[in-house]
């Protein structure tokens, strides 16, 4: 990793306005122009195996058609800008959009597996009370090709003998308020021509948009997460406002009728905040909603953040609640939170618009300002070799 100088000027992948490259729109497009068909598999590999940054790398193709191909399509590449390194090996990755837009993406080393949280959107719209990112409201959706430009970025930061196996769709923003884009970006990731990572290791995380979690199960193999977090109306529609829109009954009825596969179950999160939503009758009540799903309870101590209105239930508190779903029959485990050092957990990530501009636009990008940028100092030194 180094500084980008050049960030804002020669990235190929910065505006959203040119095509995601994708087999039709390449086949088409070549054919257009006279260009023989095998081209659209070179330039797939380029783009998706190699991960190339510019279309000027690809040396197999005339210049004139690297060219071309420049002003068409928009390559799935993003920069990092910083890369923040955890004392537990988490890294998170700062990834500017464009002037005013940039994202987090975290890698999860968790042998054998190493996750990575990716982004669907710039900031969130949804509110949810106990997120930092809902502060930052919503600044834009991200494109496909800036979905799948966060899992190349983290896939060139891997140590030789490392390999992305799980990807989880909970990072900044809610994927199902951005479905095309999701949709499309699944379908980069899992296809053969892409990034070829089986759908079955894909994740994607809800408050629970109903309409959408029904199109997503019919339309992809991914699997559902679904922030639950409360277990009656009057509180889940504190906590998180989409409860107005979808109450807990019309949420659950969608996840009892839906066709899971039989070897699959729906994730419910369920952030635990002391003194709300952690007492033995809300154990009592949380196995009663989820009874008759193939479910699975995550719980997930509160990750604090500046200006946040919860603590985190003590360890005891939840030990003592997954017990009590266990001991009815329900699946549960306890999530170890991960690279809090560096603000990297669990609805920590809000780092999404540009606070380190401090001046209009130039093409240079200042250093972050330290009050601002918490999280991406202190082993810097280690993320730039
Ligand atoms: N919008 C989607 C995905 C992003 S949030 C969703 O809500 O599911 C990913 C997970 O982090 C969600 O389960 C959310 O409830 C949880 N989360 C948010 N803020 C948190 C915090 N401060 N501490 C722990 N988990 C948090």
């Amino acid at each position: 990793m180094r500084w980008a100088p050049d960030l804002i000027t020669s990235s190929e992948a910065w505006t959203t306005t040119r095509a995601a490259l994708t087999p039709p729109a390449l086949t088409a497009w070549l054919r257009a122009r006279g260009h023989a068909a095998y081209r659209t598999a070179q330039i797939l590999a380029w783009a998706y195996r190699r991960g190339v940054a510019t279309f000027g790398e690809m040396s197999n193709l005339p210049q004139d058609l690297r060219e071309d191909l420049a002003a068409h399509f928009t390559l799935p590449t993003l920069k990092p800008l910083l890369v923040a390194h955890a004392a537990d090996d988490t890294r998170k990755l700062l990834l500017p959009l464009d002037a005013r837009a940039a994202v987090e993406a975290v890698l999860i080393p968790d042998p054998p597996r190493l996750t990575l949280c990716i982004s669907s959107q710039a900031g969130c719209g949804m509110g949810c009370e106990f997120c930092a990112t809902a502060r930052l409201g919503l600044l834009r959706n991200l494109s496909a090709t800036e979905i799948v430009g966060q899992v190349l970025a983290a896939r060139a930061l891997l140590r030789a003998d490392e390999r992305i196996s799980n990807i989880v769709f909970m990072g900044m923003g809610e994927p199902l308020a951005n479905y095309a884009a999701v949709l499309e970006a699944i379908e980069m990731l899992t296809a053969e021509w892409g990034v070829a990572i089986s759908a079955h290791r894909i994740t994607v995380s809800t408050v629970g948009l109903v309409p959408q979690m029904e199109r997503l199960v019919r339309e992809t193999n991914v699997n559902l997460a679904v922030s639950l977090v409360a277990t009656t109306d009057a509180q889940r529609a504190r906590l998180m406002p989409i409860n107005r829109r979808y109450p807990l009954e019309a949420l659950l009825a969608m996840c009892r009728a839906l066709p899971i596969p039989q070897r699959q179950r729906i994730t419910f999160e369920y952030v635990m905040l002391a003194g709300i939503n952690d007492s033995d009758e809300d154990a009592t009540r949380l196995v009663r909603l989820v009874h008759g799903i193939r479910a699975k309870v995550n719980l997930i101590p509160f990750n604090p953040f500046p200006g946040a209105a919860f603590a985190a239930s003590s360890p005891e508190v939840i030990q003592r609640f997954q017990e009590h779903l266990l001991v009815h029959g329900v699946h549960a485990t306890i999530r170890q939170s991960r690279g809090r050092d560096i603000q990297a957990a669990c609805g920590q990530l809000a780092l999404a618009h540009a606070p380190w501009r401090t001046g209009p636009v130039t093409g240079n990008v200042p250093a972050p300002r330290p009050s601002l940028a918490r999280g991406w100092s202190a082993r810097r030194r280690a993320a730039r070799h």
